[in-house]
């Protein structure tokens, strides 16, 4: 979603005559686009921040924009603390990004005809299909800083698709819980077959899809359109029922179990991410969630240690030690390792449909990573019979 909203608020400045550039002695104005979820990308973009005092006083007319979730979560502080912050722009505040500008007496807009050139790799267009998040897991900040989940009307969508799809083979349509799109009886599933219909798309993928919104409709909606990527990033979160409860999480672990028994009918490879040491886990919620790991066969995960988010219900109760934590993180890594390397190992012997990043790699349907020493055009899909793999990558 963050590189989503950078990319726009990027589209903005190019209106106001900037360009594009990595480097930061060229840079006339750095655009920090903030993440809060965790306590520890908060912290690094605000002394990211602090460090960049020096850099605007070095030379004049400098400017800083610091935007996002930390920017919503902490508003006013932020440039009473920093005041070589110009602008603070909030997360819900995003949608009014142009006009903050135009507002602020910082910028004047320009009359290009010119289209700046893009750094991307030019494989995956990312399209916002919803903003926000209705659920309110215990420990997440995101419903606080994002606000109630909306949908953007399916023609804006599509037009974005459309428009996309121009220039990146591959559409990612993001939302917080982007399943639960839904806009006048407008569903996800309708979404996703309009989405396949445009001739130039030839891969769609999504994120983060939330379990509780899988429904029928899906399953269908996927077997009728192989351009859907046999692929899903669903987030666990934890492998004990108990916990789940604990996090609101609104899903069984016997239930989340199925729906991977569903997509894996389907071909699909599952990622995931998964908290180690909620509050609330004990031993046994901890070896539970080892078991569904193993059961579920994830090609991938998030593993993240417990990150206590001011106002939400979960930082008010007493953390787990540390060490306990560390320790469980330590050895559900190593599980995932092995899961991961069972998945790259399946698919010797069966032919993958490659969608070609760079010459000489590319990446499956499921999300593998597949490489070859025949060089080929970028953006183009072969299907491609599977020889070897070494546990991280398909030959
Ligand atoms: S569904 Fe995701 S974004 Fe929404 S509250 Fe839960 S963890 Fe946060």
């Amino acid at each position: 979603m963050n590189e989503a909203d950078s990319e726009e608020m990027l589209l903005h400045l190019f209106g106001f005559g900037y360009q594009k550039t990595e480097v930061l002695s060229e840079a006339d104005l750095v655009l920090i686009n903030t993440c809060t979820i965790r306590d520890h990308a908060e912290h690094r973009a605000l002394s990211y921040l602090g460090r960049l005092a020096k850099w605007k006083a070095e030379k004049q007319g400098r400017k800083i924009i610091f935007a996002g979730c930390a920017a919503e979560r902490l508003g006013k502080k932020v440039q009473k603390r920093f005041p070589q912050a110009d602008i603070v722009c909030g997360a819900k505040s995003l949608d009014k990004f142009p006009e903050i500008l135009e507002r602020s007496s910082l910028f004047k807009p320009v009359n290009t005809t010119e289209n700046p050139k893009e750094n991307t790799k030019k494989i995956t267009g990312q399209v916002s299909i919803m903003r926000g998040c209705s659920c309110k897991c215990a420990y997440c900040i995101v419903p606080y800083v994002r606000g109630e989940a909306s949908s953007i009307p399916p023609e804006i969508v599509l037009e974005n698709c459309r428009n996309k799809a121009q220039n990146y083979p591959e559409i990612m349509l993001l939302g917080q819980t982007v399943n639960a799109y839904n806009y006048k009886g407008f569903t996800f599933s309708k979404l996703l077959a309009e989405v396949c219909k445009i001739p130039e798309v030839k891969r769609v993928r999504f994120l983060s899809p939330h379990p509780v919104f899988i429904k029928e409709d899906f399953y269908k909606v996927v077997q009728d359109n192989p351009k859907i990527a046999r692929h899903l990033h669903l987030p666990l979160q934890s492998g004990s029922t108990k916990v789940l409860k604990d996090m609101k999480r609104l899903y069984t672990a016997e239930e989340y179990l199925q729906i991977i028994k569903n997509l894996k009918r389907l071909d699909f490879l599952i990622s995931t991410d998964i908290i180690v040491g909620y509050p609330t886990e004990t031993e046994e919620d901890f070896k539970r969630t080892l078991n569904l790991v193993k059961k579920c066969g994830f090609s991938f995960a998030y593993c993240f240690k417990f990150s206590p988010r001011a106002g939400t219900p979960a930082a008010e109760i007493p953390e787990i030690s540390q060490e306990i934590v560390e320790n469980r993180l330590n050895i559900l890594l190593n599980e995932i390792r092995e899961c991961s390397a069972v998945a790259y190992k399946s698919r010797i012997g069966k032919t993958e449909e490659i969608l070609f990043e760079t010459k000489n790699s590319g990446r499956t349907s499921g999300n593998l990573w597949y490489r070859t020493t025949t060089p080929k055009a970028i953006g183009s899909i072969e299907q491609i019979l599977i020889k070897d793999s070494n546990g991280k990558i398909l030959r």
